[in-house]
């Protein structure tokens, strides 16, 4: 109809809706040329509002509209938090805090003589300090690290065993999170999968037969489950009878370990340890940095000197290798693991703590928001989203009671230093375990802050 048009005219210019005072410090944060395209946006959408019948906004309408948009995108960058929700390894958290050495190291300007040999000027192995560190620490022949977890195995499957079947008990071709599903991975390394076994047993033996059945087999693959548990009538091959296997028949076993632990810690005794896998003959053995070492993100193969090789001069090997920054944290992580000062790594020391130190800590925040009526609650923590075996450590730390926890906890997150912070038996419930030393004063200044607005 006619009067489209003028209407149209009628919404406001760009740059005036750019000079609105509103816009200044969306500018001062996202830049001019975001706001300008946030500006454009907000206008099609007006226009289109337009179309359909509604009334032509002013400038201010279509500046509101920016800063909500602005506002989004701006919450949507990672922010510094405190983590109160007592699992040590916050798979949506960045898995592990880093410690004051891998910090100082990231932190350092400059070069940084990444792939040169200073002794000789030589081109050096990038992470070959990393990887020396990881052979004595797992008393492996070999390691390789790479970006993270998912392409260690990746790498570890597309080099040993692309175009050829590898054997997988059906009760391990799991997903674990963030999209890492076994079956997929097999399939993208180029390798076939053949499955074995049912859902909740598998024995050797049907390991065997398969390989009967596809004597080009590269591969025999176990994969701990990580977060996901079989109790009762359940049954899967050890490693150990795997490891017998495969050397009779030339296959190799590679085991993708994800999460577990480099050395036993008190309280994890659940856990598998590396340097078991690779004891017991494993050809190549995969974790995570993160998960295992508390460290930065990375992964790492291990294993035989030929099988890791393979890993090594795989083209896939330069597409999936570590980022600088996280290679020169995993250095200095993995020096303190060589010297024994592990309570410098930050999740080490929190799975040490003890409900004792947890708890005192506990009080004096109940006294520091004593009119928010914080109790001291007795807390069972979890150590990690699926990483520790799901062992649950004795904890300690305050519950704030309220008609509307989910709201106070949503609160928290919104709070100047944001707080995470979990729900039990109806309170809201900071857990002391995942707090850094350090901390305390943002913590509760953001729980004052939380009660106050929820109060008002
Ligand atoms: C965590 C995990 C993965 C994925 O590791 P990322 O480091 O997250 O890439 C793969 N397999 C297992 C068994 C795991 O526990």
């Amino acid at each position: 109809m006619s009067h489209e048009t003028p209407h149209l005219r009628r919404l406001p210019r760009t740059d005036r809706v750019l000079a609105h005072p509103l816009l200044g410090p969306v500018r001062d944060r996202l830049g001019a040329r975001m706001t300008k395209e946030l500006v454009r946006t907000a206008l099609e959408a007006a226009r289109a509002d337009l179309q359909a019948g509604g009334e032509p906004p002013d400038e201010g309408a279509v500046a509101v509209r920016v800063v909500a948009t602005a506002t989004a995108q701006l919450a949507a960058r990672s922010r510094r938090v405190i983590n109160a929700t007592g699992v040590v390894l916050h798979t949506n958290l960045g898995r592990a805090p880093l410690g004051d050495a891998a910090l100082a190291a990231v932190a350092e300007p400059g070069y940084r003589s990444l792939e040169l040999d200073l002794a000789s000027g030589l081109r050096g192995g990038r992470g070959a300090f990393a990887e020396a560190a990881l052979v004595s620490l797992t008393g492996a022949d070999a390691a390789l690290v790479v970006n993270n977890n998912a392409a260690a195995v990746l790498l570890a499957l597309g080099a040993i065993a692309a175009g050829r079947p590898v054997i997988v008990s059906r009760g391990e071709l799991v997903e674990i999170g963030g999209g890492f599903r076994v079956p997929e991975v097999i399939e993208r390394s180029g390798a076939r999968l053949v499955e074995v076994g049912t859902t909740n047993r598998t024995r050797v033996a049907d390991f065997a037969i398969a390989l009967d059945a596809h004597p080009d087999a590269a591969a025999l693959l176990r994969v701990h489950p990580g977060n996901f548990r079989q109790t009762g009538f359940v049954e899967r091959p050890t490693l150990h009878e795997l490891v017998a296997l495969g050397r009779d028949r030339k296959v190799r076993v590679v085991e993708d370990l994800g999460g577990g632990a480099l050395l036993p810690l008190p309280g994890l005794t659940g856990d598998p340890l590396v340097r078991d896998s690779v004891a017991a003959g494993a050809d190549l053995v995969t974790f995570s940095t993160d998960k295992i070492l508390g460290g930065p993100q990375g992964g790492v193969l291990v294993g035989s000197s030929d099988a890791v090789s393979a890993a090594r001069r795989d083209p896939l090997h330069r597409a999936l290798r570590l980022g600088r920054l996280p290679l020169v944290a995993l250095e200095a992580t993995l020096s303190q693991y060589l010297t024994g000062d592990l309570d410098a790594v930050p999740a080490v020391a929190m799975v040490r703590r003890t409900r004792e130190e947890l708890e005192a800590r506990a009080r004096a925040w109940a006294l520091g928001v004593e009119d928010t009526g914080a109790e001291v609650v007795l807390l069972m923590s979890v150590a990690g989203g699926g990483t520790y075996a799901e062992e649950k450590l004795p904890s300690a730390g305050v519950a704030l009671r309220t008609a509307d926890p989910d709201a106070l906890v949503s609160r928290l997150r919104r709070a100047p230093h944001p707080v995470l912070a979990r729900i039990e038996d109806g309170a809201v419930v900071l857990d002391a375990r995942t707090v850094l030393p350090g901390e305390d004063e943002w913590l509760l200044g953001s729980v004052r802050w939380a009660v106050g607005a929820s109060s008002a």
